[in-house]
């Protein structure tokens, strides 16, 4: 079992939040460390039993895939993407011309939790905006209406603790659907294999694929590149209104600034990926019902387009909510699509995928706490790599981990 300062200080904690929620924020509170993270600090007495609660759920300590018992007869299971119904894999996009616009990609996540709502399954959608007070910063939030859920449309690039109020959505006892990153998704699904209560109201699953959460020091070295304050923000979208869309800052005094997804990420050096997100088994969402994605051959814009999103169900309550939202308009299908695509979409998830066994294996060695990972095929795969890759990438890691860098300083607030 695993202090939280050591999920944390060994490099393991993304920050969602859920600790905060189980144990009360007079117990733990959410801080923004000085390296840009949302991170846990213990505040209040945590007693053995409560700490076993949250080693439980941590998405930080265990990671797992799909429920085998979630995933229809007729799934395949691919040793890269894992389960997913072959009939439902396709390019889509949302039917209505703006939500299309304003989402992330070609809108799809949005246009499911818009149609979720607007068809009375669920009385809520947990995911994240742009936090009103900072908007360079992102906050948790509870959608009741689809004008909601398209206000929280898009892509946010910093942290995020979308699980922080887990709870409190939980006392509200209506049903509701979650919309966030794969580990976000895998630390709802721990949470409801032990409370039923979380069983009986989550209803959905949806997820994107992840390339990795930066630290908010990514986009203050944008704001300083530009010479704007945080303070002076009225806006900071990172994506959306196009596909991908610009990143948009506007400012108090009326000045406003364009970034292209290029200038953005073009230099991987400047990205400032959390730790965790270095040994992510599971970046592209096991344990969701369906998963929204990009969808650029090669895996990368070569400028904008109208927006699309591959997407694809995993489970049976992935399949009808996709289908039944394509019959009744909400989402448009352009052409289907198979596991090989999603490789060429998505080539940086299959080269993670394939050296993450080696990776963990290598801070083994350097005397790291690893998670426990169930149901993710990750030694099989490496053990399907050329000769010299998994070596490679075990003293890769070891290495980083003996030089501190796959681990974080105690939190302090920043
Ligand atoms: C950190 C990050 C890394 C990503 N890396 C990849 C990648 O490698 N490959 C890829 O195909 N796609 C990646 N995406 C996803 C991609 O940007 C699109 O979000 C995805 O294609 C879904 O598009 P959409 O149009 O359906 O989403 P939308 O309809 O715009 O809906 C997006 C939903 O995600 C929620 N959300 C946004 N940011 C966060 C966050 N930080 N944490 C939790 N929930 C959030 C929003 O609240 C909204 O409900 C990443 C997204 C994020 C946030
Ligand atoms: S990953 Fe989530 S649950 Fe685990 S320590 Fe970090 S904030 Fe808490
Ligand atoms: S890479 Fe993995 S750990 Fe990092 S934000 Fe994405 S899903 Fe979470």
């Amino acid at each position: 079992m695993l202090k939280i300062d050591d999920i944390v200080t060994g490099g393991l904690c993304i920050g969602c939040g859920l600790c905060r929620a189980m144990a009360g924020a007079d117990r733990i509170s959410m801080v923004t460390t000085p390296e840009g993270r949302e991170r846990p600090v213990v505040t209040g007495m945590l007693c053995d039993e409560d700490l076993a609660a949250i080693n439980a759920v941590c998405p930080g300590t265990g990671i797992e895939g799909a429920d085998p018992s979630s995933i229809p007869a007729d799934a395949e299971t691919d040793p890269i993407w894992g389960p997913a119904l072959p009939a439902t894999m396709a390019i889509a996009h949302a039917a209505d011309p703006e939500v299309r616009f304003r989402g992330a990609a070609g809108g799809v996540l949005t246009a499911l939790g818009q149609y979720l709502l607007r068809t009375g399954e669920v009385e809520a959608i947990l995911h994240v905006k742009a936090s009103p007070d900072a908007p360079m910063r992102s906050v948790a939030t509870v959608s009741e209406t689809p004008e909601d859920v398209l206000a929280s449309a898009a892509s946010r690039y910093g942290p995020a603790a979308v699980l922080a109020d887990f709870d409190r959505v939980l006392s509200q006892g209506r049903p509701f659907a979650v919309i966030a990153k794969p580990c976000d998704i895998g630390a709802v699904r721990r949470a409801m294999a032990r409370d039923k209560r979380a069983r009986g109201l989550v209803r959905y699953c949806l997820t994107l694929v992840c390339g990795g959460a930066s630290d908010l020091g990514k986009s203050s070295d944008v704001l300083d590149g530009l010479g704007v304050a945080e303070r002076d923000l009225t806006m900071f979208r990172y994506r959306g209104h196009g596909n991908p869309g610009p990143t948009r800052i506007e400012t108090k005094d009326g000045r406003n600034f364009e970034l292209t997804y290029e200038d953005m990420w073009g230099d991987e050096v400047g990205w400032r990926i959390q730790p965790r997100c270095k040994i992510c088994p599971d970046a592209i969402g096991e344990s969701a019902d369906l998963v929204s994605a990009d969808c650029w051959p090669g895996g990368g814009p070569v400028g904008e387009d109208e927006g699309f999103n591959a997407v694809f169900a995993r489970t049976g309550t992935g399949r009808q909510l996709l289908e039944r939202a394509v019959a009744d308009g909400a989402l448009t299908i352009v052409r289907p699509i198979d596991f090989r695509d999603l490789d060429n979409f998505q080539p940086h998830q299959v080269r993670k995928k394939r050296a993450l066994w080696a990776r963990l294996e290598g801070m083994k060695a350097a005397g790291m706490a690893i998670p426990r990972i169930e149901r993710l095929r990750i030694e099989e795969i490496a053990a399907t790599n050329d000769a010299g890759v998994n070596e490679r990438e075990r003293e890769g890691a070891m290495e980083r981990a003996r030089n501190g860098r796959l681990g974080e300083p105690k939190p302090v607030p920043g």
